[in-house]
C-alpha cells in the first residue's frame, strides 16, 4: 500500500485539476429545476388574472422573459468569455509544467525542477488573480448560466481559483511553516542505544528483529520526530484554519473537502458504513494475524504492542502468511503481459509505452505515476520495471490511469473538463486493474500460473488472502487518519495524543502502549505535506469494487465477481468508454458513479470482496 501512496501522490502532484473540482451535476439540476419552478410560477401567476388582464399579464411576462434572456445571454457570454481567457492562458502552461515534471523525474536535474517550479509559479499567479476571481466569482453566483456544460466549467475553474484566494503573506507563512517540517523529517534519525538509525534501519528491524525489546526501542526512536515537529504542526494547522476562515469556511478540513467536491456529513456518513461493513472482518484477519506475530515472537497475544506489527503505523499487512507472490513474476515479461492484456480488452496502449520511461536509470525518480501531459492524448507512464508481482500490480495499476486520460475522453469534451472527473475514480480504475496481479483466475487467463493445480490453488488463496488484508488493513488505518485530521483542525487545542491513541485503539485494534503520552500522530509525515488527502484512496477502494461488481453484473450477464478477471473481453473496454471515461469531467464523482454503476458510492460491493472466508 506505501508503493500505492507514493505513486499515487506522485500522480496526484501533475494532476491537481483532478483533485479539483466542484458540485457540478448538482448545480446543472437546481438550475433546470430553478428554471421549471420560475416558468411554472409565471404560468400559474397568469392563470389567476382575469381575462381583461390577460393582455396586460401577456405583455409583462413577455418582458419579463425577454429581460431575463437578456440577462442570461450577457452572463452565458461572459461565463464563455472567462473560459476563454482562462484556457488560453492555462492550456500552454499546463502543457510546459507537465513536460518539466516529466523531465525533471526521469533526469533528476536542478534546471529541470527549475523549470518545473517556474511553470508552477506561472499558474499559480494566474490562479491567485483577484480581478479575474471577481468576475468568475460573479458569473458563477449569478446562477444565471443556461448551457450546463458552461456552469460546469465554471463550477471546476471556480474551485482552482478559490484555493488560491489567500492572503499571500498567510500563504507564505503557511508554505515556510510545511517546509520547516518537512526539513526536520528529512533530517531526523531514530536514536537507539545512541546509534542513529534511517528510515529504513527502522523499517528492518520492525520487518526482521525477534527481540520485543529491539522492537520497542526502534518504534519509539522512530516515533521521536512527532515531540521535534509538534508544536510547528499545531501552529500550521492554525495558521490552515486561518486560511480556510479567510475563505469563509469554519475549518480547513471543511475547506480541503469542498475543494475537492466532497462535504464533511457526506464523507463521514460514508466512513461510518465502511467502519461497520469491515469491522468484523478486520478483527478476524486482525486475529489470525496476531496469532502468526505472538508466535514468531514466541509471546502471548496479549502482550502484543504497536511495535510488533511490521510497519510503524500497522498500515500494511504483516508478512506472516509465508508466501511468495513474486514467484510466478520471475520469469514473466511485465511489458507483455499489460501490452497484451490491454490490447485483449479494447484498450490498446502501444502508443503510451512508446513515450514511457519504464526501466530504472541514475537520477531517475525510483516510484511510479502517470501524467497527461496536453489532454491531446500525450500519455506517459513512469516506472522502474523488476520481475516482481509489486511491479505487476504498479504497472497494472499506472496504465490503468493511462486509459482514463484524453487517451479515452473525446476531444469534444471541453478542454476544461477533460480529464477523469476525481482523483478517487482515476485512482479507483487503477487499483480495479493493479488488483488483478494477485488474481489466481487473471493469472491463469493470461497464461502464466503453475501447471501443477495444487500450487495454482495455493498461489490463487495466497494472493486473495494477502489482498484481503492489506485492504482491510488499510481501510481501518485510513479511519484513524480521516477522524484525527477532522479532529485536528475541529480543534487544534484538544489533547491530540489522546485523540490519536483513542482512534488507533478503536479502529485498528492495537493496544496503546502502557502510559504512552507523546504526539505519535506527528510522525506521520501526511498530515504536513498531504492534508486531508488520504480519504479519497479508500474511497479509491470502493470504486473499483462498486465498478467490478457492475462489470461482473452487467457485462458479463451475472457472474461471480470473484471469477471475472477481464481478460480477452472487449466488452470491458467498451463498458468503460462509455460509462466511466467518455464523460470526463461533466460528472462530478458521485454522479459519476451513479451513471457508472447505479448506485452512490458506498461500501457494500468493497465489504462482499473482502469479508473473511
Ligand atoms: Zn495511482
Amino acid at each position: 500500500m506505501r508503493v500505492a501512496i507514493t505513486r499515487s501522490l506522485a500522480h496526484s502532484s501533475t494532476n491537481r485539476r483532478a483533485a479539483q473540482t466542484s458540485p457540478q451535476r448538482w448545480n446543472v439540476e437546481m438550475v433546470q429545476r430553478n428554471f421549471a419552478m420560475a416558468s411554472a410560477s409565471l404560468w400559474s401567476t397568469s392563470r389567476l388574472l382575469s381575462l381583461v388582464g390577460l393582455v396586460v399579464a401577456a405583455s409583462i411576462s413577455l418582458l419579463t422573459t425577454v429581460a431575463n434572456s437578456q440577462d442570461e445571454k450577457s452572463i452565458d457570454s461572459r461565463a464563455k468569455k472567462f473560459i476563454e481567457t482562462h484556457v488560453a492562458k492555462m492550456k500552454p502552461l499546463d502543457k510546459i509544467a507537465g513536460i518539466a515534471w516529466w523531465d525533471a523525474n526521469t533526469s533528476g536535474k536542478d534546471e529541470d525542477f527549475q523549470r518545473k517550479e517556474d511553470a508552477q509559479n506561472k499558474i499559480d499567479a494566474v490562479l491567485s488573480d483577484p480581478v479575474a476571481f471577481r468576475e468568475l466569482k460573479f458569473v458563477k453566483e449569478s446562477g444565471k448560466i443556461s448551457d450546463p456544460l458552461v456552469a460546469r466549467q465554471i463550477d471546476v475553474i471556480f474551485l482552482s481559483y478559490l484555493e488560491k484566494q489567500v492572503d499571500p503573506l498567510l500563504l507564505r507563512e503557511m508554505v515556510a511553516k510545511a517546509n520547516a517540517i518537512e526539513k526536520a523529517f528529512n533530517v531526523y534519525r531514530a536514536e537507539v542505544d545512541s546509534k542513529k538509525l534511517s528510515e529504513n534501519d527502522v523499517r528492518k528491524i520492525l520487518k526482521e528483529s525477534k527481540s520485543s525489546d529491539e522492537r520497542r526501542k526502534a518504534w519509539e526512536g522512530s516515533k521521536g520526530v512527532g515531540s521535534v515537529v509538534e508544536k510547528d504542526l499545531i501552529a500550521l494547522a492554525k495558521l490552515r484554519n486561518q486560511s480556510a476562515a479567510q475563505l469563509g469556511f469554519q475549518n480547513y478540513h471543511q475547506l480541503m473537502l469542498h475543494l475537492n467536491e466532497q462535504e464533511q456529513p457526506q464523507i463521514m456518513k460514508l466512513f461510518d458504513e465502511l467502519d461497520e461493513l469491515t469491522r468484523e472482518p478486520f478483527r478476524k484477519a486482525k486475529a489470525e494475524i496476531d496469532e502468526r506475530l505472538a508466535a514468531n515472537y514466541g509471546i502471548k497475544i496479549e502482550v502484543l504492542r504497536p511495535w510488533h506489527y511490521h510497519d510503524p503505523f500497522f498500515q500494511e499487512s504483516p508478512a506472516v502468511f509465508g508466501t511468495d507472490l513474486d514467484a510466478i513474476y520471475l520469469k514473466a515479461d511485465i511489458l507483455k503481459l499489460c501490452r497484451q492484456f490491454y490490447l485483449e480488452i479494447g484498450l490498446p496502449i502501444d502508443d503510451v509505452l512508446e513515450r514511457s520511461d519504464l526501466f530504472e536509470k541514475p537520477g531517475k525518480s525510483p516510484h511510479a505515476f502517470c501524467t497527461d501531459i496536453d489532454r491531446e492524448g500525450d500519455v506517459r507512464v513512469l516506472g522502474n520495471i523488476v520481475p516482481s508481482e509489486r511491479w505487476m500490480d504498479t504497472m497494472l495499476h499506472e496504465l490503468g490511469h493511462s486509459v482514463y486520460s484524453s487517451k479515452n475522453i473525446p476531444q469534444s469534451v471541453p478542454y476544461v473538463l477533460r480529464g477523469a472527473s476525481h482523483i478517487l475514480t482515476t485512482e479507483g480504475i487503477a487499483m480495479m486493474f493493479g488488483r488483478m496481479a494477485k488474481n489466481g483466475v487473471w493469472q491463469e487467463q493470461m497464461g502464466i500460473a503453475p501447471q501443477d493445480p495444487a500450487e495454482r490453488k495455493n498461489l490463487s488463496d495466497a494472493g486473495a488472502k494477502v489482498l484481503r488484508n492489506q485492504l482491510l488493513i488499510f481501510s481501518r488505518w485510513c479511519q484513524v487518519m480521516l477522524r484525527f485530521e477532522k479532529g485536528l483542525y475541529d480543534n487544534p487545542d484538544q489533547d491530540l495524543n489522546k485523540l490519536w491513541w483513542d482512534l488507533v485503539e478503536k479502529y485498528q485494534l492495537l493496544h496503546r502502549p502502557e502510559g504512552r503520552n507523546a504526539p505519535d500522530y506527528a510522525s506521520k509525515i501526511h498530515i504536513v505535506g498531504a492534508p486531508v488527502y488520504y480519504h479519497n484512496y479508500m474511497m479509491g477502494e470502493l470504486f473499483a469494487s462498486q465498478v467490478h461488481h457492475t462489470i461482473a453484473r452487467e457485462v458479463y450477464g451475472g457472474k461471480d465477481p470473484r471469477t471475472v478477471a477481464y481478460v480477452k473481453a472487449p466488452k470491458v473496454g467498451d463498458y468503460l468508454k462509455a460509462k466511466v471515461f467518455v464523460p470526463g469531467q461533466t460528472l462530478n464523482w458521485n454522479a459519476l458513479t451513479k451513471f457508472a454503476t447505479g448506485e452512490d458510492l458506498n461500501p457494500r460491493a468493497f465489504a462482499k470482496d473482502f469479508r473473511a472466508e
